[in-house]
């Protein structure tokens, strides 16, 4: 096994060289093929079984694919800057940022912009820092739902969107903000976005958020 059986592209493959992250973890082998034939996810994993970089490298490489939908021809932004094309929630400032990390890694010389934003953080920098250009945004619920409040950030591109540690996400509260975030009606609905959802178990309250923000899902456990 390794990271060339799915071709993930020129930007992606250079950047895991760098890592020097040599053979796939598992969840990494078996989710990586599934997130890149576009598919949506449900996958069991643990926390240090390598389920960031199985998220991230993937949804990277498409949005490389994509292109990152700056500006047209004429120079005019075809998204509005604070518009990401993906989002990363996540239960913790501690998660969030260590998923930012990994996000700066595989993102390195592109033109792809990760950030971040958490509660217990000044906000106003949080904002000024979107203003810069976001790609890709790992947010706690808490502290997203609040930018969106003060309208100070856009779904409306977000073709992909991850959960990450569901389970610890509904144990904290965070289910009401969740739902705020993932079905509000600017969002792109499930079937227009692809949706991955990473979870340490899969109890009844994960299975229904799967029903409801899945379409058509792969199960994975590993
Ligand atoms: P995670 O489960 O995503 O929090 O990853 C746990 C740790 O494993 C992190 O420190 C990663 O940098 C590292 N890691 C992830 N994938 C690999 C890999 N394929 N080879 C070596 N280390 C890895």
């Amino acid at each position: 096994e390794s990271f060339h059986d799915v071709d993930m592209g020129e930007i992606v493959m250079g950047n895991i060289a760098l890592t020097r992250y040599t053979r796939p973890t598992p969840v990494q082998k078996y989710a990586i093929p599934i997130i890149k034939s576009k598919r949506d996810l449900m996958a069991c994993a643990q926390t240090g079984s390598g389920k960031t970089a199985a998220f991230l490298l993937p949804v990277l490489s498409q949005i490389y694919t994509d292109g990152p939908g700056d500006a047209n021809e004429n120079g005019r932004y075809g998204r509005r800057k604070q518009y990401p094309l993906s989002l990363v929630l996540a239960p913790t400032r501690e998660l969030a940022l260590q998923i930012y990390d990994e996000a700066r890694k595989f993102a390195y010389r592109s033109r792809v912009r990760p950030c971040v934003v958490y509660g217990g953080a000044d906000i106003g920098q949080q904002i000024r820092d979107l203003e810069r250009g976001c790609h890709l945004l790992v947010a706690t619920p808490g502290r997203l739902v609040d930018m969106m409040e003060r309208g100070k950030i856009g779904l409306d591109y977000c073709n992909y969107l991850v959960l990450d540690e569901a389970d610890r996400m509904l144990d904290m509260g965070f289910e009401p903000q969740i739902r705020r975030i993932v079905e509000q009606d600017t969002m792109p609905h499930k079937g227009m976005r692809q949706t991955m959802m990473f979870s340490a178990t899969f109890p009844k309250e994960i299975q229904i958020l799967a029903r409801d923000f899945l379409e058509d899902y792969i199960f994975l456990a590993v």
